[in-house]
């Protein structure tokens, strides 16, 4: 397995490849969701490339972005277990430069929802995945579905710029509970722990009681009931375009979940 540590080593390491590249974004801290997305790319692709980078850009200032958790040794070894041919983990020096072209996530939907708790956030983002596309120039690219508006607007970023690639989205992995495997998950406590799962706990209700109860309004009240997080942010009922909607469209609707667990920020979802 190559490890590729510049923007440049790694396209020349990609003009080296002859047939499909499936591409893999994270932040590394790799867990089950990620090797989820990784083993789909091994299946449907004739190469596979992941990329590590805690991106400085897409964390707002007093996010957790000195302490987001960085095992690339581990990772390493996941991968290569994992088939995968080249791990991508360049410094932000060698991505960003000074003063640059900015992308900007779209005024709407990259401002509502994440856009809206953490401002910007999609911006950097969108930036970071703009460049790594011209990097890895993916045959197909695979993004988790535990991370929706993201999801949405990468696919919305590669239409508006004619980027020749197909996003392929990932099933969110959870714990046998139920919790959505996340990186972050290593900073609750026991107690919060216990408390996370009534995140995906909510969802799951939502979805049961959906149907018969098709008005949302009525929907998070159910849910506002057992949620037992610190701080919440929203639960939100979005079509598959994220235009919000008052009663549940079967097949078209996304229940999102955002809040604090002590100082843990979780997010989840479920897709009905
Ligand atoms: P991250 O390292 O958190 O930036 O995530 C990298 C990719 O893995 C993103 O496309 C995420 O949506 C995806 N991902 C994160 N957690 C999960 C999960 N529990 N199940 C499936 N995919 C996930």
């Amino acid at each position: 397995m190559k490890i590729l540590t510049s923007p440049k080593e790694a396209i020349e390491f990609r003009k080296t490849l002859k047939g499909s590249v499936g591409f893999v974004p994270t932040m590394g801290a790799l867990h089950e969701g990620h090797l989820s997305l990784i083993k789909k790319a091994r299946e449907e692709n004739d190469f596979v490339i992941v990329s590590i980078f805690v991106n400085p850009t897409q964390f707002l200032p007093g996010e957790d972005f000195e302490k987001y958790p960085r095992k690339l040794e581990a990772d390493f070894e996941i991968c290569k277990r994992a088939g995968v041919d080249a791990v991508f983990t360049p410094t932000a020096k060698n991505m960003y430069s000074e003063d640059e072209i900015l992308i900007k996530a779209p005024k709407v939907k990259g401002y509502i929802l994440e856009g809206f708790f953490r401002p910007g956030h999609f911006d950097g983002v969108l930036q970071v995945v703009n460049k790594l596309f011209n990097i890895i120039r993916p045959t197909r690219a695979y993004f988790g579905k535990k991370d929706a508006q993201q999801l949405y607007l990468i696919k919305q970023m590669t239409k508006n710029f004619f980027f020749d690639i197909k996003i392929i989205e990932g099933e969110t992995i959870r714990e046998k509970d139920g919790l959505a495997l996340s990186s972050r998950n290593i900073y609750l406590s026991k107690d919060e722990r216990k408390r996370a799962l009534s995140i995906s706990k909510a969802l799951k209700l939502a979805a049961k009681l959906s149907t018969k109860i098709k008005d949302t309004k009525k929907l998070k009240e159910e849910m506002e009931k057992i949620l037992d997080v610190d701080k919440l942010d929203y639960i939100a009922f979005v079509d598959r375009d994220f235009n919000y909607i008052d009663k549940v469209i079967p097949n078209n609707t996304i229940i999102l979940i955002a809040g604090y667990v002590g100082n843990t920020r979780l997010i989840d979802n479920i897709w009905i």
